[in-house]
């Protein structure tokens, strides 16, 4: 099995996926999984070409054969997610949980499979990645990330690579949670302002609960010095070693805006330089 290592944050905007694509950019072999369904971009930094395209299913939705039903009501009455009016079932509202089927005197409800989004296997130019989308109003993101993740070990394991990057979705939720289950290393990245202590604490007590070495990456440290003091301190406290600390510098969102990563972009700029050794010290860490 690969060591997975993934990249998470407490909440959005952390530079979170920034990070995740330039380290995978660094490792020699790795194996990316873009496990942020809901609101996945690692795409538009790594430009992906899909080897396949397979559907998700997510769950069930119930459907009406009209030629049996006798609009007799009961399913509407039994319905508790409001799901149908008269015999029609509205497909967003509908959950899935099979009563309407049960009820419905004259076997004319059938539950079918629902497909919730897409699962790509693709190559960039890191190298293979798995990801996919969730499709407009559709749930069970947790699910897919968890199919998200078997794809890329089965990729690297296929393919004799040691090491899944993970980029996790922002948060604590289902996602997250079935982002960092029984993985190696957790990568928060944070930034120096309430919210973000605020949300590294939570996401650093998700991983403890779960027995997996934190480790923590502080962006844009000097914007606040006192809360980038604040985060070393916690990190201390905690026994969470920092890789490193990344200065604020514009050249990250030209990178960005170039629709590439920084040590694309700029190898040999200092922020480049760092990446690389925060890289080495997660590989040292890996091999333990
Ligand atoms: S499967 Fe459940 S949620 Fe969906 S329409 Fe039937 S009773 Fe409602
Ligand atoms: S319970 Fe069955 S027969 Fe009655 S309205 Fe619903 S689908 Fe039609």
């Amino acid at each position: 099995m690969p060591s997975e290592v993934a990249v998470i944050s407490g909440k959005g905007g952390t530079g979170k996926t920034t990070v995740c694509a330039a380290l995978g950019l660094i490792a020699d072999e790795i194996v990316m999984a873009d496990c942020d369904v809901d609101a996945p971009d690692l795409h538009i930094l790594l430009n992906p070409s899909n080897r396949t395209a397979n559907e998700f299913i997510g769950g069930k939705v119930a459907v009406v054969d009209y030629d049996l039903c006798t609009d007799c009501g009961l399913c509407e009455k039994a319905c508790r997610f409001h799901a149908i009016t008269g015999s029609k079932i509205d497909p967003i509202a509908c959950e899935g949980c099979g009563v309407c089927e049960i009820v419905c005197p004259e076997n004319a409800i059938q539950m079918v499979d629902r497909q919730s989004g897409n699962l790509f296997d693709s190559d960039t130019r890191v190298g293979r990645m798995a990801h996919a989308k969730l499709l407009p109003g559709e749930g069970n993101s947790g699910k897919l990330v968890t199919e998200v993740r078997k794809l890329a070990s089965k990729i690297a394991t296929d393919n004799g690579i040691s090491t899944v990057l993970i980029d996790g979705s922002p948060g604590i939720g289902c996602p997250v949670i079935a982002t960092v289950t029984g993985i190696k290393l957790g990568i928060i990245v944070t930034e120096p302002t309430l919210s973000g202590i605020h949300d590294m604490e939570r996401v650093n007590e998700l991983l403890a609960k779960f027995k997996i070495k934190a480790t923590v990456i502080i962006n844009k440290f000097d914007l606040n010095m006192e809360n980038t003091e604040a985060i070393e301190r916690y990190c201390k406290a905690n026994d969470i070693e920092i890789l490193g600390k990344i200065k604020f510098d514009h050249i990250m969102t030209d990178s960005m805006v170039a629709a590439t990563t920084l040590p694309e972009f700029a190898p040999d700029h200092e922020i480049s330089l760092l990446l690389r050794s925060m890289w080495n010290r997660v590989s040292e860490i890996l091999a333990v």
